[in-house]
């Protein structure tokens, strides 16, 4: 049996705003083993970058609040962790990489000395030490000359080695877990390609488990061995990344999988998932994504589908794979 690095059970952010409670994450519950890559998949709006922000713990409160369920990192539960403790936890067991690393990264201080920064505090290194590990840490994702760039600001990098000096800041301290929130969608697809390569070639040698945030089911099916799709909140589909694409559950996971454009494909038009994602503060009745399924039927307008577990071990939350569902399906209802 694989030893279990995360656990999230039945996880809710809410937000409170002046026009009412924002249900960002719903009753959410995953785990991930160690040395494996999870991917979260969606359209904007699902979840998935609040999902990260829970487990960092930086959801900014007010008005985000996490308001109920658990979430065990290496067999220790995070939420009750002080503001302090959870500084120690960040960057020692627990690191991300961000969409844009322009507004991540620091304009004014040096590469160099924002990984160094990290060895100080989190690994106790001194100065020398720092800058040597920084150096070591450069050259390992692949930054040529890394003597030299050491020195640089971030507004002399390209965008491609910006993401690599992210990856080299939430790298340095070996860290457990790295969730990358869409590291590649500001980037060109070459460059896309060879950090998605960097991030999984750093995970093996550093034995990493990594959270893989994308709206690009590409992406997902590149690096991930399981994969959960979310919709307003909540998880739809989660399953091993070759079931997924082998055979995918959820309605939803269908329409993600056929609007992906291929050069096999005849059609003039690109599929796309007719209507929007609803707002989070005023959710549709009975299954979330009822008002955009071409299998909805009367149950799904006025009940919510609960997670229903395969014989295969996948979780599906639509009612044409519950009884109740069946049911209705044969009654021609
Ligand atoms: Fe579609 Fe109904 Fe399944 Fe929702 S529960 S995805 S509406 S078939």
């Amino acid at each position: 049996m694989k030893d279990k690095l995360l656990e999230v059970k039945n996880l809710s952010t809410y937000f409170y705003t002046t026009e009412g409670v924002v249900y960002a994450l719903d009753d959410v519950s995953f785990s991930l083993n160690k040395g494996e890559t999870l991917g979260i998949v969606g359209e904007s709006g699902s979840g998935k970058s609040v999902t990260a922000l829970s487990i960092m713990r930086l959801v900014q409160s007010p008005p985000g609040k996490i308001v109920s369920g658990e979430i065990i990192l290496d067999n220790e539960s995070i939420l009750n962790k002080s503001k302090e403790e959870m500084q120690n936890i960040r960057g020692d067991k627990v690191a991300m990489i961000f969409q844009e690393p322009m507004t991540a990264l620091n304009p004014v201080l040096t590469i160099g000395y924002q990984i160094m920064e990290s060895l100080r505090i989190h690994q106790k290194l001194n100065k020398k030490e720092a800058r040597e590990k920084a150096i070591d840490m450069l050259r390992k994702v692949g930054i040529a000359n890394p003597e030299k760039r050491i020195d640089d600001y971030p507004h002399q990098l390209s965008g491609g080695m910006r993401q690599r000096a992210m990856i080299a800041i939430a790298l340095c301290c070996n860290p457990s877990l790295l969730i990358c929130d869409e590291p590649t969608t500001a980037l060109d697809v070459t460059i896309q390609a060879q950090i998605l390569e960097l991030i999984n070639k750093l995970k093996k040698d550093l034995n990493t488990s990594v959270i893989m945030i994308t709206h690009d089911l590409g992406v997902v099916a590149q690096v991930s061995d399981n994969v959960m799709v979310m919709y307003a909140g909540k998880e739809m589909e989660y399953s091993s990344a070759k079931d997924l694409f082998m055979k995918p559950l959820h309605p939803y996971t269908q329409a993600l999988l056929e609007s992906i454009p291929t050069v096999n494909k005849n059609e003039e038009r690109l599929t796309v998932i007719e209507g929007m994602v609803p707002s989070l503060s005023n959710r549709p009745e009975g299954c979330l994504f009822h008002p955009r399924c071409h299998k909805c039927m009367d149950i799904c307008k006025i009940k919510r589908p609960e997670l229903v577990k395969t014989k295969e071990g996948r979780e599906v939350r639509c009612f044409l794979y519950s009884n109740e569902g069946r049911e209705e399906e044969n009654n021609g209802k």
